[in-house]
């Protein structure tokens, strides 16, 4: 059945293109997350089950030891782990509840959250993605607490992803909070998918960006990048 699949997969052209002649290179295909329609079928637990045996298969394919001491309880954990840690941005009930005050300082320039560590995967190797993420906005008239910003940032990184769709969801899910277009996004992060194994070179990082609405101005982005030193 796998086998059957993945045949297809290679018949598959994307941009004319078969996954085999892209290799390492990785593809943006759009906003949303892939998700299937059925995507919450099963239960948290029911996936943390299925998840523990299908990686114990696994292990014990690669030929690893399962009834050893310190590799039985890995498929466990590792199932854990994804459901309720690295990938629980997939489930929107994991969304962060968000509340918004009014401006009562009447601040109106941009407001710069700097240096959001955070933690994500790539969806191409199931391997960290590890950066920074820096947002800013200028506010339409009401604030949002600055902790949001951060968790924001996290909901959005705790799921397989791409570092351009994580720039662009995190700036359209600010936009959509703060009912504005002047929302910007810039995320600097390593992939250890290109330093760990494949090219790996260690000392590249990627750099993406979004400026919506009055950040998309030379003026604008000059004075971001004189804050964040750029
Ligand atoms: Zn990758």
């Amino acid at each position: 059945m796998i086998t059957e699949l993945l045949q297809e997969e290679k018949k598959e052209l994307l941009n004319g293109f078969t996954i085999d002649d892209i290799g390492d290179d990785h593809l943006f295909t759009g906003l949303e997350t892939p998700m299937k329609k059925d995507a919450f079928k099963l239960s948290d637990g029911e996936k943390k089950d299925k998840i523990a045996s299908l990686f114990s298969e696994i292990m014990d394919v690669m030929g690893l030891d399962l009834t050893d001491d310190s590799l039985k309880g890995t498929p466990k954990r590792v199932a854990k782990m994804y459901i309720d840690e690295i990938f629980s941005g997939l489930n929107p009930a994991n969304k962060p509840k968000v509340a918004l005050f009014d401006n009562k300082y009447q601040y109106n320039q941009m407001l710069v959250e700097k240096n959001i560590t955070f933690y994500s995967n790539c969806e191409h190797h199931f391997v960290p993605i590890i950066g920074k993420a820096h947002v800013a906005y200028i506010s339409s008239g009401k604030v949002i607490g600055l902790s949001k910003l951060n968790r924001i940032v996290q909901y959005f990184a705790k799921r397989p992803q791409v570092q351009e769709r994580l720039t662009n969801q995190i700036a359209e899910e600010l936009k959509a909070i703060l009912n504005t277009e002047d929302v910007a996004v810039i995320i600097d992060a390593k992939h250890l998918c290109v330093s760990s194994r494949g090219v790996k070179d260690d000392a590249s990082a990627t750099v993406t960006s979004y400026f919506g609405g009055k950040f998309n101005n030379q003026e604008k982005i000059v004075e971001l990048q004189n804050t964040l030193n750029y």
